[in-house]
C-alpha cells in the first residue's frame, strides 16, 4: 500500500495554511499538465458484504503518477484541486475510468458496482447529471451500478442546490452515498429530505469501536438510524478482523478497509478478486464465524 506521506522528502501540503504559495501554484500547474498527459490513474478498493465477504463493488480512488514525486495519494492533491475548477475535470476523468472499468467487469461476467467521490464544486454544477448520464450511455453501464459519494459538508455548503442535483441524479437511477458520516455538519432533517441510498460511517468511529465504548455506541446507533431510514450502511476503514466480526453482530451491511484489501490498480484488483472469490474469501469468512 502506498504511504500517504510518500512525497519523497517533500512536505505534505496543508492548503488551508497555503493560500498562494509558489508550491501550491506549481502543483496546480503540474496537475493541469497531468490531466492532459494521462498521469491520473484510478485505484479500486473492494466493498464487501459483511456476512458472506462477497465483493459487491469497489470505490474508485484517484492516484497521481507524478513525474518527479512518484505515486501520490488523493490527500496529497485533492484538497488543492478542490480550490479550483480542475477538480471538476479531474472527477470527470475518474468517472470515465471507473465507468469503463465497470464495463470491463460486466464483460467478464461480474456485476460489480463502482463508487466515485464528488466534490462540492461539481455537485453545484448543473451539467453534472447530463455528464454522468452520457458516460453511462457511452459504456452501456446500468446507472444502478454507479454510486456517487458526497460528504455531509459537501451537501450542506449549498443544501438547496445539492438536494435538487442529487434528486436529478437519483431520478436517472444512480445511487448516492453519504461519505465520512458523522464528521460533518448535517441535520437529520436534511438527511431525510436527501435522496440517499447509502450511509458510510466515518473510519474514525470504526477505528475506535473495539476499544472505546462511545465509538461503539455511535456505530451501533448510526447503523440503526441508517436502517430505519431504509439505507444501506457501510463501515469504512475496517482495519482488523475483530472490528469486522463486531460489525457483523451489529448488523452492518457492507465493510471496506485494509482488513479486506487496500486500494489496488485495476489489474491488481482483478487478480485479487479472482483469488478472493475462488478460495481466500471462504477461508477468511470461515475464520470470522469460527471464533
Ligand atoms: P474517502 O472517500 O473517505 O476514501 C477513503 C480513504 O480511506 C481512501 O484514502 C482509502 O485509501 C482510505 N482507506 C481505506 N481503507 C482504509 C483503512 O482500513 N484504514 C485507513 N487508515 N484508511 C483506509 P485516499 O484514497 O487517500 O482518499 C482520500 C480522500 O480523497 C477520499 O476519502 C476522498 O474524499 C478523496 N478522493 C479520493 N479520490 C477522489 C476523486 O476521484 N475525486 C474526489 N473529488 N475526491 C477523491
Ligand atoms: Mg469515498
Ligand atoms: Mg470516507
Ligand atoms: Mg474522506
Amino acid at each position: 500500500y502506498l504511504a500517504k506521506g510518500n512525497g519523497g522528502g517533500v512536505a505534505v501540503y496543508d492548503p488551508s495554511k497555503d493560500e498562494n504559495t509558489t508550491e501550491r501554484l506549481l502543483l496546480l500547474t503540474q496537475l493541469h499538465d497531468a490531466l492532459a498527459d494521462d498521469q491520473l490513474t484510478v485505484y479500486y478498493q473492494p466493498k464487501c458484504d459483511v456476512r458472506s465477504g462477497r465483493v459487491v463493488g469497489a470505490e474508485a480512488l484517484v492516484r497521481w503518477q507524478h513525474p518527479h514525486r512518484g505515486l501520490l495519494g488523493a490527500d496529497q492533491f485533492i484538497p488543492i484541486a478542490e480550490t479550483t475548477e480542475l477538480i471538476t475535470q479531474l472527477t470527470l476523468v475518474v468517472l470515465e475510468q471507473a465507468i469503463s472499468r465497470t464495463r470491463v467487469w460486466l464483460d467478464q461476467g461480474r456485476h460489480l458496482g463502482v463508487a466515485v467521490n464528488l466534490s462540492v464544486r461539481h455537485l453545484a454544477d448543473v451539467r453534472l447529471p447530463e455528464q454522468v448520464d452520457s458516460l453511462l450511455k457511452r459504456y452501456c453501464v446500468p446507472p444502478a451500478l454507479l454510486t456517487l459519494e458526497v460528504t455531509e459538508n459537501t451537501v450542506m455548503t449549498d443544501p438547496h442546490r445539492a438536494v435538487a442535483v442529487l434528486a436529478m441524479l437519483r431520478a436517472g437511477g444512480v445511487r448516492i452515498a453519504i461519505d465520512d458520516y458523522g464528521t460533518g455538519y448535517s441535520s437529520l432533517a436534511y438527511l431525510k429530505r436527501l435522496s440517499v441510498d447509502e450511509l458510510k460511517i466515518d473510519r474514525s468511529f470504526i477505528t475506535g469501536m473495539t476499544s472505546d465504548d462511545n465509538d461503539q455506541i455511535i456505530v451501533r446507533s448510526t447503523i440503526d438510524l441508517g436502517h430505519n431510514l431504509g439505507l444501506r450502511v457501510v463501515a469504512e476503514g475496517v482495519e482488523d478482523i475483530e472490528s469486522w466480526r463486531h460489525l457483523q453482530v451489529l448488523g452492518c451491511d457492507v465493510i471496506q478497509g485494509f482488513t479486506v484489501q487496500a486500494p489496488l490498480s485495476a489489474t491488481e484488483f482483478d487478480a485479487w478478486l479472482t483469488d478472493w472469490e475462488s478460495h481466500r474469501r471462504e477461508h477468511v469468512v470461515g475464520g470470522l464465524a469460527g471464533a
